[in-house]
């Protein structure tokens, strides 16, 4: 270990994409503050770092460490308990680690039938024999091991404690370099940090409020994916027809999605106070289709309703895209084995 003294940064990814590991490239000029002011002590995207580095470490050696990715496996929460232990400042940077994301919507299946897609079914997969991963394989040279594989995907948040969340996915660059120079005061000038707990680098308000596209009273008699139809390039895009998430959303991003013709996705996770942004959406809706009259036979108001529903695509990955881990269902019951949501 060569202390130069610099505050020391680290940032790991557990179940992602490596999108928010580009996102910090996306400061640009920046980087190069963030350089002269920290000693990068584990980074293995951009750097040759090995988990004994880690291990040697004293406890809260990290000042900051930003983690990204959900917890998948036992190795991504090994690495996660080992990261909360050795940093004084953990954030859950970006919206797996924070809520799920993406690799949380497995959470809607089980283990079994992600290995049945995943290894067997795959078109662009040669495996005649059937062969899933094993945790444990011998070979001549002794045993192999991979981590154990779970069925439950969870947020960073569901293992360890975490200190800030930066939303996002992945997080806007002025939102991450906004949020890197409070740490920096902090650390260098001895500045106040936001309270513990806090979603940093984001708004108080909806994406709608951040939305420049004219609003009106919004009734929708059916929806349309975004091929579908040429969207008003002045009006809202739900009021078109084409889901749009920035009601339930916490704005901080500037609304871009909607400002180039698509739906916002839900990126940036459920508004202040929200406990479900899936739900708080669905709620959003509900209260805006608009088929059939006052006095209409109830059967048949019904059916018109699931005729407009039936035109959401897969309405769970779109409402729960970014938030299955933190919602209130968290995943779906397995019953088949009768273990329900065991890991
Ligand atoms: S939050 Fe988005 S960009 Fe970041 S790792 Fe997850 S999927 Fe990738
Ligand atoms: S387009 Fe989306 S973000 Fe903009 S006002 Fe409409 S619902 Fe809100
Ligand atoms: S508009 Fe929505 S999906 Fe797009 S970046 Fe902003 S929060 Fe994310």
């Amino acid at each position: 270990m060569n202390d130069n003294g610099k505050p020391k940064l680290a940032m790991y990814w557990c179940a992602s994409c490596g999108g928010c590991e580009i996102s910090v490239l996306n400061i640009h000029e920046h980087i190069l503050d963030v350089d002269a002011v920290f000693d990068i002590v584990f980074f293995p995207c951009i750097a040759d770092f090995k988990l004994q580095d880690v291990q040697g470490y004293p406890d809260g050696y990290i000042d900051v460490c930003l983690f990204n990715g959900a917890i998948r496996n036992s190795e991504n929460e090994e690495m996660a308990h080992l990261l909360r232990k050795k940093s004084k400042i953990l954030v859950a940077y970006g919206s797996c680690s924070y809520e799920g994301c993406i690799p949380a919507l497995s959470n809607l299946t089980s283990k079994e039938a992600t290995f049945q897609t995943v290894y067997i079914d795959n078109p662009t997969i040669d495996n005649p024999d059937g062969i899933l991963p094993q945790t444990m394989t011998k070979v001549p040279e002794g045993e192999l091991e991979l981590p154990f594989f779970y069925n439950t995907v969870k947020s960073l948040d569901q293992v360890v404690e975490v200190d800030y969340y930066l939303p996002g996915c992945p997080p806007e660059p002025p939102q991450i370099w906004a949020v890197l120079e409070v740490v920096i005061a902090a650390l260098t000038q001895g500045a106040p940090l936001p309270p513990k707990g806090s979603i940093v680098g984001a708004k108080d308000v909806a994406v709608c409020e951040e939305c420049p596209r004219e609003k009106h009273e919004k009734t929708i008699a059916r929806f349309y994916r975004p091929y579908e139809i040429n969207p008003d390039p002045d009006l809202c895009l739900l009021e078109q027809g084409i889901i749009c998430m920035g009601i339930a959303t916490r704005g901080g991003c500037g609304a871009l999605c909607p400002q180039v013709g698509m739906g916002c996705r839900g990126c940036y996770g459920p508004l202040p106070g929200v406990e479900d942004q899936g739900a708080k959406m669905l709620s959003a809706i509900a209260s805006v289709i608009d088929v059939g009259d006052v006095g209409d036979d109830e059967k048949l108001l019904e059916q018109k309703i699931e005729e407009v529903i039936a035109t959401i695509p897969d309405p769970a990955g779109t409402f729960y895209r970014f938030s299955m881990a933190h919602s209130i269902l968290q995943r779906t019951r397995i019953s088949e084995n009768g273990k329900g949501d065991s890991e």
